[in-house]
């Protein structure tokens, strides 16, 4: 009998990768901001056109890649922020399996500008479904600038399965407050369909919260922060009467990276027990800090599963976080909610 085994080809083990790291446009635009803020960049505008179903393109103002760098970020596993296992265990980068950019352009056209500092031009790259269609020499802004088109163009299945523009667009703009949270000092500006819909320079954590979530917001913060053995906590929290029927508003990073937790959203809300009305959930943006070590970010390709050595501290101090401001701030549980 013949053997029949194959390694696949590039571009359809990238198409295939795709499937995991790529779901729809915001999981793009997640990947660009993260790459952008690994960049350095201070200023980061992005525009969508029909929730990114048509076009995408991010910009910043980061320190761009060499004509030979440009080329390579396009392989998968091709990164330059590890380079050892080791280094697996103190990521401080928001990205290092270095798939991202081969897994859009595995699913898109995508064009690639970007120039380094002190070189006179940089370099065009202009790819489709992972082949290299033109690579020029071109003028450009210093900084790295991706425009996205026709996302799934060669996927129909994805294509189809996209939801509707207010949906996407709903996604890409959480995706854009995330980022946007965890980087307060930089600049980021939305346009949607050529309307500038978010203008944010860059500022303190309560400046940012109030830029994306509204003035109203100015009022209802109260500011949180506990440190213990070696783990900071700091953010805000929205004050009890401030709570929503709807759970959107709340946020937590690890080591400035969003990271979806129901254990510690559950520490939070035992902090505020006895102070919200029944189906109600409290803002807050709240931002964990301990050594790299003490946590997997390689759950999965998203990164926004994690895994603490010692959950449970975490939650303690997360709890204590948010009474202790919220002791701060003379609000305890007797507010009466049937009056
Ligand atoms: P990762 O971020 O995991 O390394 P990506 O596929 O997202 O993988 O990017 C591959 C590489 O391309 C990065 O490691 C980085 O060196 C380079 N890169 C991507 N985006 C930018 C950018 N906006 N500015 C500068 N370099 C970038
Ligand atoms: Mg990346």
């Amino acid at each position: 009998m013949p053997d029949i085994i194959r390694l696949l080809p590039d571009s359809l083990a990238n198409q295939i990768a795709a499937g995991e790291v790529v779901q729809r446009p915001a999981s793009a635009i997640k990947e660009l901001l993260e790459n952008s803020i690994d960049a350095g960049a201070d200023e980061v505008t992005v525009i969508i056109k029909d929730a990114g179903k048509t076009m995408m393109q991010i910009m910043d103002n980061g320190k761009g890649m060499s004509e030979t760098d440009a080329r390579m970020s396009l392989e998968r596993h091709a990164t330059s922020k590890i380079t050892k296992t080791e280094d697996l265990f103190s990521i401080r980068t928001m990205g290092f399996r270095g798939e991202a950019l081969a897994s859009i352009a595995a699913v898109s056209q995508m064009e690639i500008k970007t120039r380094q500092e002190g070189e006179e031009l940089g370099t065009l790259i202009a790819v489709e479904a992972s082949e290299i269609k033109k690579q020029e020499p071109v003028v450009c802004d210093k900084g790295t600038s991706i425009c996205i088109k026709n996302l799934f163009y060669n996927v129909p299945a994805r294509r189809n399965f996209l939801k509707s523009n207010g949906v996407e667009m709903k996604h890409i703009v959480e995706e854009f407050q995330r980022v946007a949270l965890a980087n307060p000092e930089v600049k980021f500006s939305l346009y949607q369909n050529d309307l500038e819909t978010y203008s944010l320079p860059g500022g303190k954590l309560s400046q940012r919260i109030i830029g994306l979530f509204g003035k109203n917001y100015r009022e209802q913060l109260a500011s949180c922060s506990e440190e213990m053995a070696e783990v900071k906590i700091y953010g805000y929290i929205g004050k009890p009467e401030f709570a929503r029927k709807t759970r959107g508003e709340q946020f937590f990073f690890v080591n400035n990276r969003f990271i979806k937790s129901n254990y510690l959203n559950h520490a939070v809300m035992n902090a505020f027990e006895g102070l919200l009305p029944d189906g109600s959930f409290p803002f807050y943006v709240l931002f964990i800090e301990l050594d790299p070590v003490h946590v997997d970010i390689n759950v999965h390709p998203t990164k926004t599963e994690i895994k603490f050595d010692d959950e449970r501290t975490i939650y303690t101090l997360v709890r204590a976080a948010v009474k202790q401001a919220l002791a701060t701030h003379n609000i305890t549980p007797t507010i009466d909610f049937q009056a």
